[in-house]
């Protein structure tokens, strides 16, 4: 049996006629760019994360610099972000002008660490920007407190993490803004790029919905300079159809990983995701970490999984501030010891919500054969 790394196929197959439907509908009427059909997505979108408003652009790191951009973040300034992230985080922190200042993470959720996050704040910072990631809401109750008590923006990545939950609440409502990426594999993906910038400030949403479109809060006034981040009307359409579904597909990406752990118990030296208290993770990724008490590494385990039709991939397997991109950040090998750490260990399986019981059995059976300790 073939275990791809996720099946964007078998899940375009289930909703097929829909998707058709809602592709011809913008093609009748001619919608290509915003529009309705994307108007109708946003308020979807915002009213699912509890939030008032959401801006939809043409991808996630647009979303994070617009609303980094909206909050005026600039030259001079720091924004303080998880230091295991994918580099678009701090790219996106990059294009502002602004300098990325990174926070090593908690061994047991891979997630910005709030008791090293004090000591990160300068009087330079302008935002704290944690990730929700692999899907599992960050610390909030920790974070919150301290970006409060020094005055400080708290916004959120949420790109891997749609409808994501901490104390019942949804991501992208505990701060300022939360900005999503709809790339194609994630857990709502558009049919091409796409992202949005949920907030319940409306002033904040007017700037963020100008902004990217080259600064017009009316056509042809502009009232500063801006960018085009806008989005298509057909990824609108494709959006508006699967967040109908994406519960559903969050309900069993949920219980994809309840059969892995109960599956995956008691192998020496492979660690599973633990879920923190309060909180629904929605697994983006499964993340386990092979460690040396295995017997065997991270690239044997990788390799005897490909070698028996199963795919996986590392997220990430070089950490931002070892990065070529990020020399000028002046960091160096030792700085973030867990996320370094990580990197050499963890391994992401496959999930996706069309991913059966057998295929699980079968992925866990083989990571047995690959790590009978030693
Ligand atoms: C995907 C992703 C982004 C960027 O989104 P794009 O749509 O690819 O631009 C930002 N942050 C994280 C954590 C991501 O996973």
């Amino acid at each position: 049996m073939k275990i791809p790394f996720l099946d964007l196929k078998s899940q375009y197959a289930a909703i097929r006629s829909e998707i058709d439907e809602a592709i011809q509908g913008i093609l009748d009427r001619t919608e290509f760019v915003h529009g309705p059909t994307v108007r109708a997505f946003e308020a979807a979108f915002a009213e699912a994360h509890g939030v008032p408003h959401c801006a939809a652009c043409n991808n996630g790191t647009a979303a994070l610099h617009l609303l980094m951009w909206a909050l005026d973040v600039g030259p001079g300034d720091e924004v303080i972000t998880a230091a295991n992230t994918f580099m678009a985080t701090a790219g996106a922190i990059r294009l502002t002008g602004a300098r990325p200042v990174l926070v090593d993470v908690e061994e047991h959720s891979f997630n910005l660490d709030p008791g090293k996050l004090e000591a990160a704040i300068t009087p330079r910072t302008k935002a704290i920007l944690p990730v929700h990631l692999y899907g599992q809401p960050a610390e909030m109750d920790e974070i919150a407190p301290i970006a409060e008590k020094h005055g400080i923006s708290l916004i959120e990545d949420c790109a891997q993490a749609h409808l994501a939950s901490y104390h019942g609440k949804q991501v992208g409502g505990f701060g300022r803004g939360g900005a999503f990426s709809f790339y194609p594999g994630k857990n709502l993906g558009a049919y091409g790029e796409g992202g949005a910038v949920v907030t319940s400030d409306a002033a904040l949403h007017a700037r963020i919905c100008a902004l990217r479109d080259h600064g017009m809060p009316q056509k042809y006034q502009h009232a500063e300079w801006g960018h085009n981040y806008r989005m298509e009307g057909f990824q609108g359409a494709v959006l508006g159809v699967k967040l109908r579904h994406l519960a559903a597909w969050t309900r069993q990406r949920r219980q994809i990983a309840d059969w892995y752990r109960e599956s995956l118990s008691g192998i020496p030296g492979l660690c599973v995701p633990l879920e923190g208290k309060d909180r629904d993770h929605v697994y983006h990724l499964f993340v386990v970490r092979v460690s040396a008490e295995s017997g065997t590494t991270r690239e044997a385990v990788m390799q005897g999984l490909q070698e028996a039709g199963i795919a996986s991939g590392l997220h990430y397997p070089v950490p931002i501030h070892l990065q070529q991109a990020a020399r000028d950040l002046g960091y160096r090998k030792g700085d973030f010891p867990i996320t370094e750490g990580m990197a050499g260990e963890i391994l992401s399986l496959p999930i996706y919500p069309e991913m059966t019981r057998e295929m699980v059995a079968t992925v866990a059976a083989r990571l047995r054969e690959l790590l009978p300790g030693n």
